[in-house]
């Protein structure tokens, strides 16, 4: 079902005045809400709640009621956002990716590993993730980075698809990772790619929507947290994977269109975490935030 977003354009002030009054009739319910600036030069600011379609006439009546009540100059508007088909995704190009060491590939192509390399085996199957999109790739980037720099000790990839972040993670550094997805195809695809990337023993999978599953408190809090979702997604993730990060723990998110990245890193400020770096690729963002 397609996603939409409600919101009004306003000052910045005024933004997080609906902001505030949006989390008091919302904020035990489970919609995202956030403000961001859409327009630097003209300082134009839009606070927004986020939806399913089905749940539209539901929010947009309570909005509306609010802004009559409190803010009667604004006007609320709306715009569905794009929907992502993940499996057309993951079989976009089926030539290697590299990312910084490693290189991602299908059968076809394993003689172009070289020394040094890190291979990993994924063949385009019924999961996202064949390195080919920018937020595989930046995601890949950016976990040899924080694996060369940092003292992991372990890792959840959420959201894992074809396994490739988790596979990455564990064959670079050997530490235990756990890989959950919502979908049990995906855990499923993955748990046979570790197979075949001899890396099963190092990594815990299970299908779980979101932090739903005892297997995060069984194995957390973890050092490093992957998540590549979607924005709205993230957002609304955002206190619960912060509540599994370790206490010096680093976060890499993708999965959001540079649009948003603002709103994503303000949802993540709010939960007690900062901004550290954001790359670029193909119009989509990965960010990585720090305690
Ligand atoms: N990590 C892989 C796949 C990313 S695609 C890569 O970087 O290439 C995003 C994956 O997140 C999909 O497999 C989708 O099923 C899963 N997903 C979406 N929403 C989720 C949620 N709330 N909880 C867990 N997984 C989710």
């Amino acid at each position: 079902m397609s996603e939409i977003r409600l919101f009004v354009s306003t000052t910045e002030a005024v933004a997080g005045h609906v902001l505030e009054a949006l989390s008091d009739l919302f904020g035990e319910e489970d919609y995202a809400i956030a403000t961001q600036e859409v327009d630097e030069g003209k300082a134009i600011w839009e606070a927004s709640i986020y939806g399913t379609q089905d749940q539209e006439a539901e929010i947009a009546g309570r909005f509306s009621a609010l802004l009559t009540a409190s803010f009667p100059d604004l006007n609320l508007e709306r715009e569905t956002l794009p929907d992502i088909d993940w499996i057309a995704k993951s079989l976009e190009g089926l030539k290697p990716v590299r990312a910084g060491r490693f290189l991602v590939h299908g059968s076809h192509d394993s003689d172009k590993v070289k020394p040094g390399d890190i291979g990993i085996l994924i063949d385009a199957g019924q999961a996202f993730g064949t390195g080919h999109h920018g937020t595989t790739a930046g995601c890949l980037n950016m976990i040899g980075d924080v694996l060369k720099s940092r003292r992991v000790t372990n890792a959840l990839d959420l959201g894992t698809g074809s396994g490739v972040l988790a596979i990455a993670t564990h064959l670079m550094s050997r530490i235990p990772v756990v890989a959950t997805d919502i979908d049990p195809v995906a855990t499923r695809v993955a748990q046979d790619n570790a197979r075949i990337n001899d890396v099963a023993g190092g990594i815990a999978f299970a299908t779980a929507p979101g932090f739903h599953h005892r297997i995060f408190r069984d194995n957390g809090p973890f050092d490093l947290v992957i998540a590549n979702i979607l924005a709205r997604p993230l957002m609304k993730l955002a206190p619960s994977l912060v509540r599994h990060l370790a206490g010096d723990g680093t976060v890499i998110l993708s999965g959001i269109l540079a649009e948003q990245r603002w709103k994503v890193i303000s949802a993540y400020n709010g939960a007690g975490l900062k901004h550290r770096r954001t790359t670029w690729m193909n119009g989509w963002v990965t960010i990585e935030l720090v305690r």
